[in-house]
């Protein structure tokens, strides 16, 4: 069989039509009929090469959703099946963390488009343990960035046990940070949205956010001082993480998804009083993504999507880069 994908050849080109033979589908292996692609901004990174991680040719997408084709013998149930795969696509499932339910920390995982051809293709083979069904009521593209998008963001709420009680704010309202406002006031929490961009007010407002911070307005972020529990941040740029410090109750934390390109510096008393924290959170687990996916259909919980044709993909791709998708864009392949 040959997978038709679309790959960038190196940094800073744009993806062209490429074609490669897959490695033969083994006993817990699947093969899915791509129908919906997310593109998330670690797709950017990668295809910039910013982590030093990518191998090129580069086939990025790991917010997938299509159908089970072929499937190896250990699990003939899934043809036939709707699936979603994210970032993750294979753990050892042996280690002490994977036997602790933390398979997305496994030292051995692998993911999906790193040394792997992703999800802007028409066609995947991938480790069935990590492809999840995909609850009836929930419709492909507004699901297809839960996969790596939505299970980010509702990881860390879960973990910090956010609930009517807890007072969350999300700084970046993008393809993560409008998910993050959606889950954490369906979750019960109190809302605040923090964006540099003052045009997504009243958008954010309609996600669940009860208050929008502009970051650029001093004052406002001031009248946010100990206000917060949990601060969870996707912006993949430099911040002012002393100035949100203070924004953090006593015992909050700051939560990092987003991926800085420079390392955080704050002051050690900015810790030290209210016994505040900083922590990092990634993906989430095989469990915590079936938890969501239910989740979501209960609480009619999707992505806003823009639904673009793959043939168009590096006009989605600048769109990304631009910081102008509201709020995810998804190939539909
Ligand atoms: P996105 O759709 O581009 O959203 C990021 C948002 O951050 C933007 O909409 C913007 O929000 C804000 N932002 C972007 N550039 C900024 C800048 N230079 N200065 C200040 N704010 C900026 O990206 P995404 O797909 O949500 O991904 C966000 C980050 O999460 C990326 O770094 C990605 O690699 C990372 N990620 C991590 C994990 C994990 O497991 N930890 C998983 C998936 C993604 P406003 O317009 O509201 O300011
Ligand atoms: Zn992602």
């Amino acid at each position: 069989m040959t997978i038709d994908a679309w790959a960038a050849h190196a940094a800073h080109t744009p993806l062209e039509p490429f074609r490669y033979d897959p490695d033969d589908l083994g006993a817990s292996d699947c093969e899915i009929e791509i129908s919906h692609c997310g593109i998330c901004h670690s797709d950017l990174h990668l295809l910039n090469d910013e982590w030093g991680a990518t191998r090129y040719p580069l086939v990025p997408g790991h917010e997938i959703i299509g159908t089970v084709t072929a499937a190896g013998t250990e699990v003939q149930e899934l043809v036939g099946k709707r699936v979603g795969v994210g970032w993750q696509r294979s753990a050892c499932l042996a280690c002490d963390d994977c036997g602790a339910g933390d398979d997305n920390l496994c030292a051995r995982s692998e993911a999906t488009c790193v040394g792997h051809h992703g999800g802007f293709a028409r066609h995947i083979r991938t480790d069935a343990r990590f492809a999840f069904e995909i609850p009836g009521v929930l419709e492909s593209a507004p699901t297809a960035p839960l996969l790596c998008g939505g299970i980010t963001v509702f990881s860390p709420l879960r973990r910090f046990g956010v609930g009517p009680r807890t007072r969350v704010g999300v700084i970046g309202i993008g393809g993560l940070g409008h998910l993050a406002l959606r889950f954490a006031s369906a979750l019960g929490a109190e809302v605040t949205a923090f964006s540099g961009s003052p045009d997504k007010e009243s958008e954010a407002l309609g996600f669940g956010a009860t208050r929008f911070v502009d970051t650029h307005d001093a004052a406002s972020m001031r009248a946010c001082t100990r206000s917060l529990d949990l601060l969870l941040t996707t912006v993949s740029a430099a911040q002012p993480w002393p100035d949100y410090m203070e924004l953090l109750r006593p015992h909050g934390t700051l939560c990092f998804v987003g991926v800085p390109d420079k390392p955080i510096a704050v002051p050690a008393f900015s810790l030290i009083k209210g016994e505040r924290a900083i922590a990092g959170s990634a993906i989430g687990s095989r469990a915590r993504i079936r938890e969501m996916l239910a989740f979501a259909a209960e609480h009619g919980i999707g992505a806003q999507v823009e639904v673009m044709p793959v043939s168009e993909v590096n006009a989605a791709i600048a769109r990304l880069a631009a910081n102008q998708a509201r709020y995810r864009i998804v190939l539909e392949i």
